[in-house]
């Protein structure tokens, strides 16, 4: 009998996928984490019953996360992941030239999984030299830290358990404080059609700290319920108004690869549905 991995993620909805082996499962100290080979993802990991990544549809999410900010900023030196301990932002980012990386993920199990049964998603990101590796609390991180960063990518899982933390206002704020002049922000928030609140929350919070702020989108597979939306926060309006002209060149002259993005997707990405405005504009 084929095992089926239930992702009771959202209250009547479910994500049921089949299990054919299974690589790793295990408490890691902080996180409930599952690797197993699914027939159309290929091999998926999930954390306390939530998939994070899979082998096949990783790129949409990894392409998105680092190309929009990156190549929106146009002159990115620092790039600050937070979470994203499977490595396909980092790889993402590493692309670029001349881009140093910092990683701050609080869960070493994950970082030595992934590169042991997933190393296709960071793809050697994590021997990179200019890859710095930190196993920290990210809220800790920004806090104490008095480094500065162009783009910070808060890579995390959602605001249950470790990752409930790097949702509030006071890491928020402490994020503000890492940022160099006219630096960018995006973040992980969640599917808007089944985690309404979730958006909600991260859109008035970082509204109270920054001159703009939206969300772009993409659908990645696994995620169930629609498309996820990337939270987008800068003090810089002029970012999200670039013309597709500006992103090309810039896209062609970082010379990159891609399966998902382009700077059409890109600028298409920020054009969001009435039932997202209705989400972040409702009087609650
Ligand atoms: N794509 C996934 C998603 O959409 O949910 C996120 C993937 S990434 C693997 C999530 C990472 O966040 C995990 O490696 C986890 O260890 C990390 N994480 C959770 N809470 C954290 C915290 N407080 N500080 C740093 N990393 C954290």
């Amino acid at each position: 009998m084929m095992e089926v991995f239930d992702e009771g993620l959202h209250s009547g909805v479910n994500l049921a996928l089949d299990v054919g082996t299974v690589l790793y499962r295990d408490q890691t100290g902080l996180q409930d984490l599952i690797i197993f080979e699914n027939s159309t993802f290929g091999r998926v990991m999930s954390l306390d019953g939530a998939v994070q990544t899979t082998e096949k549809d990783e790129f949409i999410y990894h392409e998105m996360f680092a190309h929009v900010p990156i190549l929106a900023h146009g002159n990115v030196k620092r790039v600050l992941i937070i979470g994203g301990g499977d490595g396909g932002a980092a790889r993402q980012v590493l692309k670029h030239r001349n881009i140093a990386v910092t990683l701050v993920d609080i869960d070493r199990s994950v970082i030595d999984l992934s590169i042991k049964y997933l190393p296709s998603i960071s793809n050697g990101a994590f021997d990179d030299p200019r890859l710095d590796l930190v196993v920290a609390d990210g809220c800790q991180f920004v806090k104490e830290t008095d480094q500065k960063w162009d783009v910070i990518i808060i890579d995390s899982t959602d605001p249950h358990g470790p990752g409930e933390v790097l949702y509030t206002q006071e890491f928020y704020t402490d994020c503000m404080s890492c940022l160099t002049a006219g630096g960018v922000i995006v973040t992980q928030n969640g599917v808007p059609f089944v985690q309404a609140e979730e958006l909600r929350n991260s859109y008035d919070r970082l509204g109270l700290l920054f001159q703009d702020v939206s969300f772009f989108m993409a659908t990645i597979p696994s995620y169930v319920g629609g498309p996820l939306a990337f939270g987008w926060a800068t003090d810089n309006k002029e970012l999200r108004n670039l013309s597709e002209a500006t992103l090309a060149d810039r896209f062609l002259d970082a010379d990159i690869e891609t399966g998902y993005y382009t700077p059409d997707v890109h600028k298409a990405s920020f054009v969001l549905p009435i039932y997202v405005k209705k989400i972040l504009t409702t009087i609650e």
